[in-house]
């Protein structure tokens, strides 16, 4: 680690690869030979498309996208795609409804935004405490959605889909802002996934949209331009000036991966890490408390009370604290659900995982 580095487990803008930074460093001053700055120059320029192709070759090779699949690389963020979704695919079936399958913070805003543009069927009864995803089953899904809605990582509530959706044809759209490249998945069984790159690809500015070539060309005509797929598809992303450095970041983070060896050494490496931390979790005795049941833990946000269910403020505070001490941020939990969250982005390295965990099993001989 760089001198006055920290362990940064913040959920987002979070931690990038520190070989990825030092790349940006290096060529900040004078892009390969350009005498420019990536941020000096021209999206239209040879360099910058180089920049893009290969970016979108990299992240093509990552997770086997197929030809009948386009790559944006959007403005707006994953809640600007909580309205493009709705804009671009409502339309696709007549009744304009679409299934939503609320199972957090981030899917109840993208039901909420979608609301503006058509109707919105909540799968799952409404609840105010997360803590699991309902077996399929259970969905109350209408046959006549032009798109099933969900999302794979909760980044509030600390709680992933362990498997994806079967929809009957209907196509699948999914928010994957915060656990895109952390394992393998078929990417053939969605219609459109989208991801911010601030979680776990990159820094803010940037939002990568995978659609499938059969879903373009059905947006309502109030759909802004800039978030209309095909428009953007048919200007090659730069119908207006694109985040040009985001990109470039996220490329250097997709190079990182590959030499890392790709998304099947992150799927190990995130089992690794969430499970050291959870197992601390569970034979605390309830010292620390994980209110997400075991099937739908995120292997990316890991949350939990100390204390007890409900957790002692001042204990969580003392933590958060002693933590600080020793290097570790950003560990606080969202506002709106309290307690402590713990990010295990692609960035975290095992050694900081286990330097967390071992803190955590002397913080609770300390203090319990
Ligand atoms: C952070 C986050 C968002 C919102 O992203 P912005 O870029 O802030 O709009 C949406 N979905 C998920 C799962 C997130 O973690």
């Amino acid at each position: 680690m760089s001198e006055g580095r920290v362990i940064n487990f913040a959920p987002g803008p979070a931690k990038l690869p520190e070989a990825v930074l030092q790349r940006a460093q290096k060529e900040m001053l004078n892009y390969k030979n350009t005498g420019v700055s990536v941020m000096e120059l021209s999206h239209r320029s040879a360099d910058f498309a180089k920049i893009m192709t290969m970016t979108e070759a990299n992240l093509r090779d990552l997770i086997a996208i197929p030809e009948n699949y386009k790559i944006l690389f959007l403005q707006g963020g994953g809640t600007g795609q909580f309205a493009a979704t709705a804009l671009n695919l409502m339309n696709l079936k007549k009744g304009q409804c679409a299934d939503y399958v609320v199972t957090g913070t981030w899917s109840a805003k993208a039901a909420k935004e979608a609301e503006k543009y058509g109707k919105v069927n909540r799968v799952l009864p409404k609840t105010s405490k997360y803590t699991m995803i309902p077996p399929q089953d259970t969905w109350t899904v209408n046959p006549d959605a032009s798109y099933l809605y969900y999302c794979a990582n909760e980044t509030v509530h600390g709680i992933e889909f362990p498997f994806i959706p079967e929809s009957n044809g209907v196509p699948i759209v999914c928010d994957m802002s915060s656990n895109i490249l952390s394992k393998p998945f078929d990417v053939t069984k969605f219609g459109v996934i989208y991801a911010g790159a601030q979680k776990n690809i990159g820094c803010a500015g940037v939002t990568l949209v995978i659609v499938r070539e059969d879903l373009l060309g059905h947006a309502m005509p109030i759909c802004p331009t800039i978030l209309d797929y095909k428009a953007q598809v048919e200007a090659n992303s730069l119908y207006n000036t694109p985040p040009a450095y985001s990109i470039y970041i996220m490329g250097l983070v997709f190079e990182w991966l590959k030499e890392q060896g790709g998304t099947d050494i992150m799927e190990e490496r995130s089992a690794i890490k969430a499970k050291s931390i959870y197992d601390v979790i569970d034979e605390s005795n309830s010292f620390y408390c994980c209110p997400v049941d075991p099937s739908a833990r995120s292997r990316m946000n890991v949350c939990f009370r100390i204390g007890g269910p409900d957790g002692v403020d001042e204990l969580e505070k003392k933590f958060i604290s002693e933590a600080q001490k020793r290097k570790m941020v950003s560990i606080k939990g969202h506002r709106s659900v309290g307690g402590i969250r713990v990010s295990l982005y692609n960035a975290i390295t095992l050694e900081e995982t286990f330097t967390m965990a071992q803190f955590m099993t002397e913080f609770q001989a300390n203090y319990q």
